[in-house]
């Protein structure tokens, strides 16, 4: 049974329905003068998850949801020229239904992009003014409502429990409320049910009380009962339609009709943008049209919006945006690959293997639509070795309340064609023996021919290409550095790879690479970019910049990852000789590359770079003398040989923050009896660390520590690693030091 967040009671509520089988729903809809924004949208997906899910559970859901059509009280915003785009519409002599028409076309079209599952019944405002007075009518007859000049309000000092929803008392009402004063309200916290047309005004009925126009809330009282009854079963929303919306909607129903209005009220977070709630009027809003103008399909929206709860407020980004649209490319590709699976399962295995999943999933979705964590069952599938029938057969039901179009992936794929599986079968040999130009050559032909090459762990596949499932060069979005393709193995097919983890500031990220590269000469160079969840527009540069250049290749992570688990990923995707982690802030101004190959000839030599730091306890370390043996090698700049990783392995990731990682593998190089060198006079510039200078000093310090922390546990009695143990009478032992319990350079951190 599911458990659905009731406004009305404040908790989690069990759902049952009043008529068994049957649910009444109605979803404040669209005010239809304008283009509806993705923060509208977001909260009709969450409506449309509520009602996927108790369609899953075999209740019949009747919809509705209300067009506020343009020609009633939104006439005056008209007047006082408040909607330009209405304004201009008019003046080119459409009609208002004409206006409301264009922009209902778009909503309805907006929601089928999204797999927004229609309403039964999409009631116009304009269509159902009789009822509205008849509400009113009864508020009148029943002494909740009085009538001042042709108009109509609502008397809330008669309805007790007037504020149950919202918590509103009567005394702190008036802050709600807009602060315009209507010098014919009994009480400034009544609200009108009907207002009597200015003079002038186009847009007007008749009603027992003149001429005039409803109010703003009783469209939805009368229009929920004139399609669902009385009484309904839920009601959804977003958060700022509680209040006066809601509040007053409720009172009207209930003073109206009695009985209880409605069981579960459902209110949806909003969707911000740039912190603030997305509003046309803010100028943060976004339409869906505009996203698909950048190249967003639809669905990465929808997707999106699954990864937070509805409950919780989400900020949009781009950023955000893409790594969702990569998510879901990678889900699709996953879903083609598990139609390959050729495993046959009886019904009854299908069954013993699939319910665990399936009870997982649905038990988050069934807890007040825990759809990221569902969504995060969908994902632990993904990875997980359950035979391939079994997930498409999880797959089809999950989509139920996903709404992600998969089902349709899950489809058996028509046979290669013959020649593709003739190239597939040419590549092999190359691929096995590790000729990788020649495999990548022909996995390049198999492109042209309309496939994508997946080498799985098992086999090779060829699917489909859809330029929508497998964005050009990307590897992917990932979440965890084990999600990435290691290379660790693999033979060499380059001299050298840069790393890069980036987090931000483009402008440094290009001088590092383009310099870099600029100075790479002949050599066969190549750039793993993780882009660690930027915000600024970051990754959008890197991919232009991958697109534009082959020896460019990017990472993307869904999340900001630890600096271990972010240098992991760049680590595992590195295919040069040399392994060069670069920091952004670092500049070339010359060739480093000559004196560093050079140096790494020797193979009694782990690191090198640019800058090194010497210690002698450990917990104090001072930078430099440069130009011979350090303790450790800073990730400004840290070169090594590419083979060594089988020996040191891969980054420790509980370094959730840069400093001492570069220490503590550093250090993990000196334990294997290898020497680390930092280089005089390297031709690099370090500009200013502003990865660094952004982070609050506290935090910083926070973050220092636990490193730290971590590092001591680890090295902390390890002394006899450190060069002057074997070179007493180093000049580092000034007594200088300092008397904080961390370490410390005088550049404030190293990378
Ligand atoms: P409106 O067209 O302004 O009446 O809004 C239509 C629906 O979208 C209402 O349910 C609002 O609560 C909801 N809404 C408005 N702005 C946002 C937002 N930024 N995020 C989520 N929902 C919103
Ligand atoms: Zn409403």
């Amino acid at each position: 049974m599911p458990r659905f967040f009731n406004t009305l009671t404040r908790r989690k509520d069990e759902f049952t329905s009043r008529e068994p089988g049957v649910v009444r729903m109605y979803t404040c809809g669209p005010t239809v003068y304008r283009y509806a924004h993705i923060g509208n949208m977001r909260t009709y997906l969450m409506a449309d998850a509520v009602r996927r899910l108790l369609e899953t559970q075999g209740y019949r859901v009747e919809h509705a949801k209300n067009i506020t059509d343009v020609g009633h009280m939104r006439q005056d915003m008209v007047e006082r020229g408040e909607d330009k785009m209405i304004a201009a519409a008019l003046k080119e002599g459409k009609t208002l239904e004409e206006i409301a028409g264009f922009y209902t076309e778009a909503f309805r079209s907006d929601e089928a992009k999204l797999n927004i599952l229609p309403a039964m019944v999409f009631p116009k405002a304009t269509e159902h003014v009789p009822q509205m007075i008849d509400v009113a009518q009864r508020l009148l007859d029943r002494g909740y409502a009085y009538v001042v000049d042709g108009n109509v309000y609502f008397d809330v000092s008669r309805y007790e429990r007037y504020g149950q929803l919202s918590g509103n008392q009567l005394g702190n009402l008036l802050q709600g409320v807009r602060v315009e004063v209507d010098p014919l309200k009994r009480n400034q916290t009544d609200f009108a049910l009907w207002k009597a047309a200015e003079p002038g005004r186009m847009v007007k009925w008749q009603s027992p009380w003149g001429e005039g126009f409803p109010g703003w809330h009783i469209e939805c009282s009368a229009m929920s009962t004139a399609y669902l009854g009385q009484q309904l079963d839920i009601h959804t929303g977003g958060v700022d339609n509680i209040f006066p919306h809601h509040e007053d909607e409720l009172a009207q129903s209930e003073g109206a009709f009695g009985g209880q209005f409605v069981r579960y009220w459902m209110h949806g977070q909003h969707l911000l943008a740039d912190g603030l709630k997305m509003a046309k009027s803010t100028g943060n809003s976004y339409t869906l049209s505009e996203l698909e103008a950048q190249g967003f399909e639809p669905l990465a929206f929808r997707y999106l919006c699954l990864t937070a709860h509805y409950r919780s407020r989400l900020n949009f980004t781009f950023q955000g945006l893409r790594a969702a649209l990569r998510a879901l490319a990678r889900l699709r590709t996953y879903i083609r690959s598990w139609t390959l699976d050729e495993r046959q399962l009886t019904s009854g295995e299908l069954e013993v293997v699939s319910a665990p999943w399936r009870h997982r999933f649905w038990g988050h979705v069934e807890d007040d639509l825990r759809l990221p964590d569902a969504i995060g069952e969908l994902w632990k599938l993904a990875d997980s070795d359950v035979p391939g029938p079994a997930k498409l057969d999880l797959v089809r039901d999950f989509d139920r309340v996903l709404g992600l179009d998969l089902a349709r992936l899950t489809e058996p794929l028509p046979p290669l064609p013959v020649y593709v599986r003739g190239l597939l079968e040419q590549r092999r040999e190359p691929r096995d023996r590790g000729r990788y130009p020649e495999a990548d050559a022909l996995r390049e032909s198999v492109r042209n021919s309309g496939y994508e090459v997946r080498d799985t762990a098992g086999a090779t596949v060829a699917l489909p290409r859809d330029p929508a499932f497998t964005p050009d060069k990307l590897v992917g979005t990932v979440s965890a550095s084990n999600e990435v393709p290691s290379f660790i193995g693999e033979p060499d097919t380059c001299e050298f790879s840069l790393n890069i983890l980036a987090h931000n500031y483009q402008d440094d990220v290009r001088r590092c690479v383009e310099s870099a590269l600029a100075w790479s000469g002949n050599r066969d160079v190549e750039v793993v970019v993780v882009d660690n969840f930027s915000g600024d527009g970051l990754g959008g540069w890197v991919d232009e910049f991958a697109r534009s250049d082959s020896r460019v290749r990017v990472i993307h992570t869904d999340h900001r990852v630890g600096e271990g688990a972010g240098r992991n990923m760049g680590l595992k995707q590195s295919r040069g000789r040399y392994v060069m982690l670069l920091d952004t802030s670092v500049e070339f101004v010359g060739d480093a590359f000559a004196p560093l190959v050079a140096l790494l000839a020797d193979q009694r030599i782990g690191a090198a770079g640019a800058w090194g730091v010497h210690s002698h306890d450990l917990r104090h370390f001072d930078e430099g003398p440069h130009g011979r043996e350090v303790d450790a090698v800073e990730a400004y700049c840290l070169c090594f040989r590419r083979s060594l990783l089988h020996a040191t392995g891969l980054m420790d990731e509980k370094y959730r923050f840069y400093r001492n990682l570069d220490l503590d593998f550093s250090i993990g190089l000196r334990s294997l009896g290898l020497t680390n060198v930092a280089l005089e006079h390297l031709p690099l510039l370090k500009h200013e660390h502003r990865g660094w200078n952004s982070v609050d000093p506290d935090e910083r310090d926070k973050l220092s520590r636990k490193n730290f922390n971590r590092f001591l546990e680890k090295w902390g009695n390890r002394i006899d690693l450190l060069a002057h143990t074997r070179h007493p009478g180093d000049p580092d032992d000034t007594g200088n030091h300092h008397d904080d319990h961390e370490h410390d350079h005088h550049d404030g951190g190293h990378p």
